[in-house]
This record gives C-alpha cells, sequence and structure tokens, in this order.
C-alpha cells in the first residue's frame, strides 16, 4: 500500500490525528447511521490507513477516541440495545499478495512456528450487514446488527422475516449459541429494489449494502418482510459448549441447522493457494448474484485461533483480502436523459471509453438532479469512475482541478426527450417524470399491460407476455388500439402459435369489456397514485366521464375552483390532485384518454341513487371534534347515506357536521351561507333515512 507522507513534527501528527478521528466518525455515521456513506470503501480504507499509519510513527499520540480502537458507528436511535455477549469485532485488510503473507507469517511467528502454510478456509466476503443472532434451547431468542460492535439494535422481528435463518435448530446442539452471519441483497433484487423506490418517489439506495441495511433496520419488520434479503452464515459467536473443533466443521454444522453458507466458501492450505483462490474470485465476482468485496481468510484449527486471540480489534487468526477498488480517470462527454418504463427521467452520464476492473465503460449512472449538483459534475469534467460491487458503474467524484473553461452545467430538461411531452418534478419528488404517460413510447408498453391486468379492465388472455408480443408486431401502440383488435382478427389468427380459436378468444373477451364502469376506466389509465381507492373515490365524486373530464380540464389550473374541489376530496388531497393536473395539461394523453373513451360505453358511477336520504348526492365536511360518533364511522355512515365527504369547505359543500372547537372550518361555511348542523342534528338526519 502507498503511504502518504508523514507529518513531520509531533504538533502537526496531533493535529492530523484530530481530523482524521473527526473525518472517520463522519463517515461512521453517514455508513452505519444513516445507510448513506459519502465516500467509497477504497476512500475510507485509505484514510484508515494513513490514520494507522501516523499512530504507528507516533504511538504516544494515539487518542482516546482513535478510530482504531473502534468499529463501525454507535446503534441508531430508535431499536432497543442489545449488548453482545462476545464483541463483534472487524477483521484486518490485506490489499495484495505481500501483505497476506505477513499475515501469515505474523501468526506463524505468535505461535513459534516456522510454516506459514496454515490449513484454512477461505470464504467470499460479503458486502452486507453483520448481524448475530442467539439460539436459546435451539429457538431463536433474539437478533442484533454489529452496531459498534459492543452494542448493537435490536432487530429480532425484523431478522425473522429474513431467507436463510432457521427460527429452530435441529438437534444436536448447544444449550445457548450464537452464530454470525451477513445479511445481504442480491444484485438483481436491488436493481428491483431501487425501481420501485424511484417508483415512490423515493431516493435510491446507492448500492446493495445500502439497501440491505436500509431494509433490515426498519422499525416496522412488515416493510423487512417485504425486501428480498438473504443471509450467509459464517461465524461462531458465543456457544455453552463446543459445536466442532475446525471452522470448516462449523460451517457444516451451520448447514445441518439449514443456515445458507455461502457454496463458494472452500478449504485451501497456505499463503499460494490463497493467492490463486484469490484471483479465481476476482475473476468471477461480476459473474455472482450479490457484491463481494473480497476473501475472508480464517486459519482452520478453533485451537489455533484461541490460541492466536485478538490483537487490538482484531483477529490475528483472519483477515480480509480486499479486491483492488475498481475505479478509472476519464472524461465525461454528455448527459443524456434516459427515460424509463414508468416515464422516470434518470440522467446518464456519457464517457470516454474506459477500462475499468477489466470491462470497458462508456456510461455511468448519475442517479438524478440532485446527485448531479452535489458532487458538482459538470460536461467536460474529468471524472473518477467506479464499479460499485459491480453493479452499474458510477461516477464517484470531479477532478475539479482538471475542469476545463468550457465545462457546461446539466441543465434538467423540461421536455421528455423521447415523446416531447413536459416533464415535471413534482414537489417533494427526486426523480423528474415524463408527463406523456398516454402516448410517451418509453411507457406505451407498461400502460398498456396495465389496463389490459386483472386489476384494471381484466381482459382473459392479455396479459403482459401478449401485450409485449402485439406491441412488438405494431398491432397495440395506443391504449384505444385494444379495442381496434376485434377488426384485426384475422392478423390475431396467423401469429405464430395462434389460431382461429385463439384470437376468436381474445376477441370476445376484448367485446365484453367494451361496457366498463366509470372508475374501471379511471384506473385502467394508470395515471400515476391512481389506484383502485382512488379511481373510486373520483368515479363517486364525479359520477360521469363527461364531468370528471371537463373538471379535470378545470382543475389544470392552479388556485382553480375545480383544483380546489379535487384536493378537497376526501384521502385525495393536493399531491394526488397535482398528478392528476398534469396528466391532463398533457393535450395528447387527453387526445389518447377520448381514443379509448371512443370505443367503450363508460357506465356512469351509481351513487346509492336507490339510497334516497335526505343525505345523498350531497357534500359533507365533518370539523371538530364529535361526541358520539368516531370520525372514520361518521364518514362510512354518511357515505352509506349517499354523500361524498370532503375535507375541505368549498362553494360545492352543501352541509358542515360541527363537533366541538370547529374553528375555521364552520367560519368558512358561515361565509359562503353553506347550512351548518350539530352531530345531535346529523344522527338524526341519518335516522331518519333509509340506510
Ligand atoms: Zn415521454
Amino acid at each position: 500500500m502507498n503511504t502518504r507522507s508523514l507529518p513531520q513534527t509531533e504538533a502537526a501528527a496531533a493535529a492530523e490525528l484530530a481530523r482524521l478521528a473527526a473525518l472517520l466518525q463522519r463517515h461512521d455515521r453517514a455508513y452505519h447511521e444513516q445507510d448513506a456513506p459519502e465516500v467509497t470503501d477504497a476512500e475510507y480504507d485509505a484514510i484508515r490507513a494513513e490514520n494507522n499509519a501516523i499512530e504507528a510513527a507516533f504511538p504516544s499520540l494515539i487518542r482516546p477516541d482513535s478510530p482504531s480502537m473502534r468499529v463501525g458507528g454507535a446503534p441508531a436511535g430508535g431499536f432497543a440495545q442489545l449488548r453482545h455477549r462476545m464483541p463483534m469485532l472487524s477483521l484486518d485488510n490485506a490489499f495484495d499478495a505481500e501483505e497476506f503473507i505477513e499475515f501469515a507469517e505474523r501468526a506463524a511467528r505468535f505461535l513459534g512456528r516456522k510454516d506459514v502454510d496454515f490449513a484454512m478456509v477461505a470464504e467470499p466476503k460479503i458486502d452486507g450487514l453483520s448481524v448475530s443472532l442467539t439460539y436459546h434451547d435451539g429457538q431463536l431468542l433474539h437478533a442484533a446488527t454489529r452496531g459498534d460492535g459492543t452494542t448493537g439494535e435490536d432487530v429480532t422481528a425484523n431478522i425473522r422475516t429474513v431467507a436463510g435463518i432457521p427460527h429452530m435448530l435441529t438437534k444436536p446442539f448447544p444449550a445457548r449459541i450464537e452464530v454470525r452471519g451477513e445479511v445481504f441483497i442480491a444484485k438483481a433484487d436491488f436493481l428491483t429494489l431501487n425501481v420501485a423506490q424511484e417508483e415512490a418517489g423515493q431516493r435510491p439506495f446507492a448500492n446493495p449494502r445500502n439497501a440491505a441495511a436500509g431494509s433490515l433496520r426498519q422499525l416496522d419488520f412488515r416493510i423487512t418482510r417485504s425486501r428480498p434479503l438473504r443471509m450467509f452464515a459464517y461465524a461462531m459467536g458465543e456457544a455453552s459448549a463446543p459445536v466442532a473443533s475446525t471452522h470448516w466443521g462449523y460451517l457444516g454444522q451451520l448447514k445441518a441447522w439449514k443456515f445458507s453458507v455461502n457454496p463458494l466458501s472452500t478449504q485451501l492450505q497456505g499463503p499460494a493457494e490463497a493467492d490463486a483462490f484469490q484471483e479465481r474470485m476476482g475473476l468471477e465476482r461480476s459473474g455472482l448474484g450479490y457484491d463481494i468485496d473480497g476473501v475472508v481468510y480464517k486459519i482452520d484449527d478453533l485451537g489455533l485461533q484461541s490460541r492466536l486471540g485478538f490483537v487490538g480489534r482484531a483477529p490475528r487468526w483472519a483477515i480480509a483480502w480486499k479486491f483492488p477498488a475498481q475505479q478509472a480517470t476519464t472524461v465525461l462527454e454528455d448527459i443524456l436523459i434516459q427515460v424509463g418504463r414508468t416515464g422516470a427521467l434518470t440522467p446518464v452520464a456519457v464517457l470516454t471509453a474506459v477500462g475499468v476492473g477489466g470491462v470497458l465503460v462508456t456510461r455511468a449512472t448519475l442517479h438524478n438532479e440532485d446527485e448531479i449538483t452535489r458532487k458538482d459534475i459538470r460536461i467536460g469534467d474529468t471524472v473518477v469512475v467506479q464499479r460499485a460491487g459491480d453493479v452499474i458503474p458510477q461516477i464517484v467524484s470531479v477532478k475539479v482541478e482538471l475542469r476545463p473553461d468550457n465545462a457546461r452545467v446539466f441543465v434538467p430538461p423540461e421536455r421528455c426527450p423521447v415523446c416531447g411531452s413536459h416533464a415535471v418534478r413534482l414537489p417533494g419528488e427526486v426523480v423528474r417524470r415524463c408527463t406523456g404517460g398516454l402516448i410517451c413510447p418509453a411507457q406505451t408498453e407498461e400502460r398498456l399491460i396495465h389496463l389490459a391486468s386483472r386489476g384494471a379492465f381484466d381482459i382473459e388472455g392479455l396479459g403482459e407476455k401478449t401485450v409485449r408480443e402485439l406491441v412488438t408486431d405494431g398491432l397495440l401502440k395506443t391504449l384505444a388500439d385494444i379495442f381496434r383488435l376485434p377488426d384485426k382478427e384475422m392478423a390475431l389468427a396467423v401469429r405464430e402459435h395462434w389460431g382461429p380459436i385463439s384470437a376468436r378468444n381474445l376477441v370476445h373477451a376484448i367485446e365484453q369489456r367494451r361496457d366498463i364502469p366509470f372508475e374501471r376506466f379511471i384506473l385502467g389509465l394508470g395515471i400515476r397514485r391512481i389506484g383502485e381507492v382512488n379511481a373510486k373515490l373520483l368515479a363517486r365524486h364525479y359520477t360521469s366521464f363527461a364531468n370528471w373530464r371537463s373538471q379535470m380540464l378545470a382543475a389544470v389550473a392552479i388556485g382553480s375552483d375545480a383544483r380546489s374541489d379535487l384536493g378537497a376530496i376526501l384521502r385525495i388531497g393536493p399531491t394526488i390532485a397535482n398528478e392528476l393536473a398534469e396528466f391532463f395539461a398533457e393535450p395528447r394523453n387527453v387526445a389518447s384518454m377520448d381514443a379509448l373513451a371512443a370505443e367503450l360505453r363508460i357506465a356512469d358511477a351509481v351513487v346509492d341513487t336507490a339510497v334516497n336520504s335526505a343525505l345523498s348526492g350531497k357534500t359533507v365536511v365533518f370539523t371538530g371534534s364529535l361526541e358520539t360518533l368516531a370520525r372514520p364511522e361518521a364518514k362510512a355512515l354518511a357515505e352509506r347515506l349517499g354523500a361524498k365527504v370532503t375535507d375541505a369547505v368549498t362553494r360545492k359543500t352543501d352541509l358542515v357536521v360541527i363537533g366541538a372547537d370547529p374553528g375555521s372550518k364552520a367560519r368558512k361555511a358561515a361565509e359562503l351561507g353553506i347550512r351548518v348542523i350539530t352531530e345531535a342534528e346529523f344522527r338524526a338526519l341519518a335516522a331518519t333515512s333509509p340506510a
């Protein structure tokens, strides 16, 4: 490893150690507590190495809060704390064969032997989150993250949802045993998860490790359960009785207990075989389903392990041989915009081709606009590119000193580069989106799949695969095209693997959906945030397609009555109102929607006209605290009687029901001359109405 020039004086060294301690503490917090590292692992290791080199040269200056005495960050708030009965320490690192041999020689010297050819176990080092699982009488009792090595977070409820972890051990087992492992997320699952994150308007995870950590450290274990976490078990903590005499034997026992153990783990002998294994893993790394950042080598004999013991924070009997950082420097030539299947606009860096870890890299993700601003990346800059765990190349940093005078600041596009619709970034979102949902070719396929899906129009025989084929063959381009397929029955029948019968069946299924309830129609448009519940709310509120259409067009104008009326619908609110307004603001969306509507007979929503109550068709607002009815119950009652319940008082409100301390809504009602009744009057009204 290259060492930087050391400080020349004690004062300079002390100052530098203080600076590095603060810096590492900050990075530790960002990494362990916020799951959002600011530096790469390689950079972090370099800072740590620098600190250690200064401490080695000036041992008297080692600080009480020295980073070399600490492991990771303090536990985050929100979780109960669990103290590890045996500290969870971290490993020393080697970065090349020479450092590995030094490790073996140190161990041999300690044991007073010349031979460095130890029997060892090599295990790919997973880039995830270390956890400790404690079993009592074979039952999983509790689980903790590593935390600061001494105390971790109690993630017992969450860990029970992770694959590869038995809740109960099969006999025989020691009365008490602690098993350690690494929780991780596979590369493919990581990519899927990030698409979902962006969909939900959330910041994507920087890498699979952060995704795993962020998923496990959820206060709601149901969120953890929804995330595809796995665990490989790899180490023994405390045990009330010996389980094996070698580490390899221990791994075998773990497998017998039905833990997942990394199948690539292997036994080998001494530095020469370790070197060969390291090289093999380096080559296979990119093809693995999960990230590894090196290989851990452990002296196999547990007797030797206990003789070797620990020095500082790390065992003498194991070492993590890290892969070299896969980084390179190149020029950012341009920033392109990619449009995802859901309309998300992602900036992509176009790079002068450069080899990174044996792969030619010409593109790198820039995640989003904020990321570009945060790293101050400009077109023309010389940048450091990294293949982060082999997933997607990313830009680590900019070499500002090499910035040319004509470097250009990136300007986010106002229009979708694929379809030309206006692109917007709504308040509170990190992602800019194309608003041309119905006409943007980048999104068409997903919209068609959605419309035909069981949740929306439910057209039998028009599943995802068929839609994709029909799009490829040019038979489907717009939503309306689905209802033009019956005219193309012949063309369908001659398709590969089809025939007159399947063509006939599809045409029949499509014809059955020409009569469609209004709410299904709204749902079928696939407008963002308009799922089943909201589609139903809209249908009930506006009752007919024609009315909804004209009200939505009017609602495009911010501050219009139609917009406030829309935002005031119970559970719709301003965010969803924004999405609808953006959809209707794009005339070509409206044209595409109209073309679809022209193919259909859209049935008006039935607002319980059968219920001929004093409340049917009325728009009602509740305000203040009700005394005899819970608010949800009151709303449900009003709705059952055919009323629309909204949150805000507008000109369209017919009735305001006031409880105690009614506040501004009651004043507004008085101003607008709207009828105001008490809770008791409301109950009386409800009682006299047929339910
Ligand atoms: Zn577009």
